[in-house]
């Protein structure tokens, strides 16, 4: 597969002004096509035609615009195996999860373009009889989004669904290393007929783009999901300029097993969600507190759930976790090992690079880890897990919220009492007890502290694309 990937600019297929990169394959390391970047005239063009755009689309009836998203969300759904084969190739997930995102992100498009008729302003009754005050609730505008790598469907469908569902217009910066799959994700809502101008979708050098299209003139509101030093920087840039900013950033989850907890459930469920997507998750638990009771059994678990996991092509049936995304990650998964064994922990399972071709790691478990280690203060994003024992639940509570980030937050106990303490106790945007009960598109997902702004999915993930405008009326 040698392909060009294109920007989609004013309704059309485009290369882009500063020529193209390339693109690879995580699982092989060779080439698989190129992907054009945009020069500030493409950036104009889509500024001009979001902003016309608007014009239109933010007039369009609510019902109109939901029976377009949904058909939408009908084409990805029908495209899911050929959209899901794309991004095993650039992104190396394996087949079943990559399948799993495009389907679960036609859900995403169905509840935007459903709780986009539900735009509700109100009447608020005046202090006089002849006055009539209401409040409107209206789409912002253009909205600029950039969106990662980690999930290059389901990231950039919160950001295009929510825009338009409420009436806004979006010019896209999807991420570089997996643009195939996200230009087939903008060509559902190109043949859906969404009129031209509504989605645009660019790539380039994301330092570029987003410092010129952030303050550019029709922009009103930036969404990001992406690394926390980023999130600062765009953030600065949208705050000098006065535009409404969503950051969904990173994480550091934390894990905890109380003393009452149903171990095996733990076990499993650790398992499957530190080793999904590579471990490459904003919202995947990177510290495991275990209650003293259940260490080794829980460690034993998880160390031969592990062992047993089949890592390999995303394209090889049965297999269960992919190569990293880019060199990048195997790289920083190498330095976390070293500087937490240089400090004294212990390697239960996993902890080197498998092979010399493509970006694979093993499965790791580390303990008898120092707090200091950079593993413990800094998100792995990769398949790297800290197991660590506790004795109280208190200080279990008091370790997982020290970090200055607070995505996610996982914890198994079964009494009352537990649930409490650890729902009440844990300091984190989104808590999640004995499953995993989150990232569903009528749930808000975002984080607290460090780890961003502001929500995306849920009726809290639509508000962030409207503002409020007041009308008296003396009658
Ligand atoms: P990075 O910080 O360089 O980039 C993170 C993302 O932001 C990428 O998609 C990149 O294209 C984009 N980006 C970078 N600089 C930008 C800029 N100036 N303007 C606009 N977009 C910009 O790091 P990376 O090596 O690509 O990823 C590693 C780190 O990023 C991880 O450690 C993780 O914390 C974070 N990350 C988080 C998520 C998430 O879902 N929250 C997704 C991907 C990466």
């Amino acid at each position: 597969m040698e392909k060009s990937a294109q920007m989609f600019i004013a309704g059309e297929w485009c290369d882009g002004q500063n020529g193209s990169a390339e693109v690879v394959d995580p699982a092989t390391g060779e080439t698989v096509g190129a992907v054009a970047l945009a020069g500030t005239s493409d950036l104009n063009l889509a500024l001009d035609a979001a902003d016309a755009a608007f014009k239109v689309w933010s007039l369009t009836s609510a019902f109109e615009r939901s029976g377009l998203l949904r058909k939408a969300a009908g084409l990805l759904r029908e495209r899911a195996e050929e959209i899901g084969r794309l991004m095993v190739r650039e992104q190396g997930k394996p087949l079943a999860e990559a399948k799993g995102e495009v389907i679960g992100s036609a859900d995403h498009i169905d509840w935007a373009a459903e709780e986009g008729r539900r735009m509700y302003g109100r009447v608020i009754p005046a202090r006089a009889p002849n006055v009539q005050q209401i409040a409107y609730r209206l789409p912002l505008g253009v909205v600029a989004g950039f969106s990662p790598w980690n999930f290059p469907i389901s990231q950039a469908v919160r950001k295009i669904a929510g825009a338009l569902g409420v009436g806004c217009t979006i010019i896209i910066k999807c991420p570089e290393e997996t643009p195939y799959s996200c230009a087939e994700l903008v060509r559902c809502f190109e043949d859906a007929g969404i009129p031209r101008g509504v989605v645009n979708l660019v790539y380039g050098v994301p330092k570029e783009v987003s410092e010129y299209l952030i303050p550019a003139d029709p922009v009103r509101m930036v969404t990001f999901t992406g690394s926390i030093p980023v999130g600062k920087t765009l953030g600065e840039i949208a705050a000098r300029y006065v535009k409404r900013c969503t950051l969904e950033l990173g994480g550091h989850s934390p894990f905890v097993v109380a003393e009452d907890a149903d171990v095996d459930a733990a076990v499993q469920l650790a398992a499957t969600l530190k080793f999904r997507n590579a471990g490459q998750v904003c919202a995947a638990p990177s510290r495991f507190y275990i209650h003293d009771t259940h260490y080794e059994r829980f460690l034993d678990g998880f160390v031969a759930a592990s062992k047993e996991l089949k890592v390999g092509s995303g394209f090889e049936v049965g297999v269960q976790m992919g190569p990293l995304a880019n060199a990048r990650r195997l790289d920083a998964m190498e330095v976390f090992v070293a500087d937490a064994v240089d400090r004294g922990a212990k390697i239960a399972t996993g902890g080197r690079r498998i092979g010399n071709k493509g970006n694979f790691f093993e499965p790791t478990v580390l303990t008898d880890i120092p707090e200091d280690a950079s593993l413990m203060v800094d998100e792995p994003f990769g398949p790297i897990a800290p197991v660590l024992p506790f004795s109280s639940l208190e200080s279990a509570i008091e370790k997982a919220n020290a970090l200055p980030y607070a995505l996610a937050a996982f914890a198994f106990g079964t009494s009352q009492k537990t649930v409490d303490q650890l729902s009440k106790g844990l300091e984190a945007g989104m808590v999640s007890i004995n499953h995993f009960g989150i990232a569903s598109p009528e749930t808000p997902f975002g984080g607290m502290k460090e780890s961003g702004y502001g929500s995306e999915g849920g009726v809290e993930g639509m508000d962030a694309f409207v503002t409020t405008k007041f009308i008296s009326t003396l009658v």
